[in-house]
């Protein structure tokens, strides 16, 4: 059984956690908080992303974090504290907090674990507020940090997604030059494995011509170490990226081939073989999701906040979230979104919007009402 979703309930205990935590800072924490982009970051198909550390100095040949204005040197702590993250999340318009709210995605532009007792801490705090937490990591995690990470996840009832990237044994010391080897993210799924976590591979980037023919072997040995399924993404290029790739010495053609225009946007490279790895994955015995969310919501036992079992890319999970078993209540959810100052008609497995209050609110009102946006081209451009 997954855990109801009741939008009112949401709410309300988004506004006592606002109370409860903001008596706990002072001025100049609240200030920093206010002016923290987490403060207004849109949320996610993969939930809202939530930095540990800013620049990364595993130097990743297929990273785009520069293209994002981010660099391979000078790793520092975020500089909020743990609190005034959480504080930062609260007065996100489009955060909602708890088992049912966002999902928080822990590791999009740098590695999370640099700074480990800062680290630490700051999942304690985001723990608090109960959402489901995923991180994603190259970082070697040692037995007693996992179970660390796991007592946190006991101490708040918080579920903790561990996502380990690993997408080669052959070419780490060109792909992931200052990452810890493979091997050793390996003995990191174990780890948490043992400590009584779920770890999942993070399959992503799978790389055209770079990576696709070690696929099998990730796997096996990966399942070997204890991960019980895998996240299969494919890989954005950009111009910076390729001439990257090609100082690394490694063949770009198949790339070249598959994205007609590479530049300083970043392009998906068409990945028609993703069908394949997931049956493959399924035929060892792993479970695989092609978002991550759903890895997310799989540890959660919720219902996928982005709706991917009625329009996304779901695989038919164990969670085996239903249409119309797990939505919320159609008033509720229109009761709620009048709360946010949304004026919304449920109809059927739609959400049809009659205004568009502020930016990002699709995602929100997916998170609310685990159905589909309807937003008329008119109003979006109003903002
Ligand atoms: S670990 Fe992630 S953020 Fe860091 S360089 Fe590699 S891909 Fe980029
Ligand atoms: S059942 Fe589908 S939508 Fe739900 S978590 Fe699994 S893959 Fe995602």
């Amino acid at each position: 059984m997954l855990f109801r979703v009741d939008p009112l309930e949401l709410i309300d205990l988004k506004l006592k956690l606002l109370s409860e935590i903001g008596n706990l800072l002072n001025s100049s924490e609240k200030e920093r908080a206010i002016k923290d982009q987490h403060s207004k970051r849109l949320v996610r198909w993969c939930g809202l992303t939530i930095h540990f550390t800013i620049n990364c100095p595993f130097k990743c040949s297929y990273c785009y974090i520069e293209d994002m204005g981010f660099k391979f040197s000078d790793p520092k702590p975020y500089p909020l504290s743990g609190k005034e993250l959480v504080y930062s999340l609260l007065l996100n318009p489009n955060f909602l907090p708890g088992r049912t709210g966002t999902l928080l995605a822990i590791g999009a532009v740098s590695e999370p674990f640099i700074f480990l007792n800062n680290a630490l801490d700051k999942l304690d705090w985001l723990a608090r507020l109960g959402n489901p937490i995923q991180f994603s990591t190259k970082q070697y995690i040692s037995a007693s940090y996992a179970t660390k990470i796991r007592e946190i996840s006991e101490k708040y009832n918080t579920p903790i997604s561990p996502l380990i990237t690993i997408i080669t044994l052959e070419n780490a010391d060109l792909l992931e030059p200052n990452a810890p080897d493979p091997e050793r993210r390996l003995d990191t799924i174990k780890n948490l494995r043992d400590a009584g976590l779920f770890p999942i591979l993070f399959l992503r980037p799978l790389i055209p011509g770079v990576n696709l023919h070690e696929v099998e072997r990730i796997l096996i040995e990966a399942r070997k170490a204890g991960a019980i399924g895998v996240v299969v993404g494919s890989f954005r290029v950009t111009g910076k990226i390729i001439e990257r790739l090609r100082e690394h010495e490694i063949n770009v053609s198949e790339i070249e081939k598959r994205v007609k225009r590479i530049d300083n946007v970043q392009r998906p490279v068409p990945l028609p073989e993703k069908k394949i790895i997931i049956e493959k994955i399924k035929n060892l015995g792993m479970i695989p999701w092609a978002s991550a969310c759903c890895a997310n919501s799989w540890t959660a036992k919720v219902p996928c906040p982005s709706a991917c079992f009625i329009q996304g890319p779901c695989t038919k999970c164990p969670n085996n979230c239903n249409y119309p078993r797990d939505v919320p209540n159609a008033n509720r959810v229109e009761l709620a979104l009048l709360r946010l100052g949304i004026k919304a008609r449920v109809k059927g497995k739609k959400v049809v919007l009659e205004n568009y209050p502020f930016k990002g609110v699709e995602m929100l009102v997916r998170n609310i009402s685990r159905r589909i946006p309807i937003v008329k081209k008119s109003l979006r451009r109003r903002k």
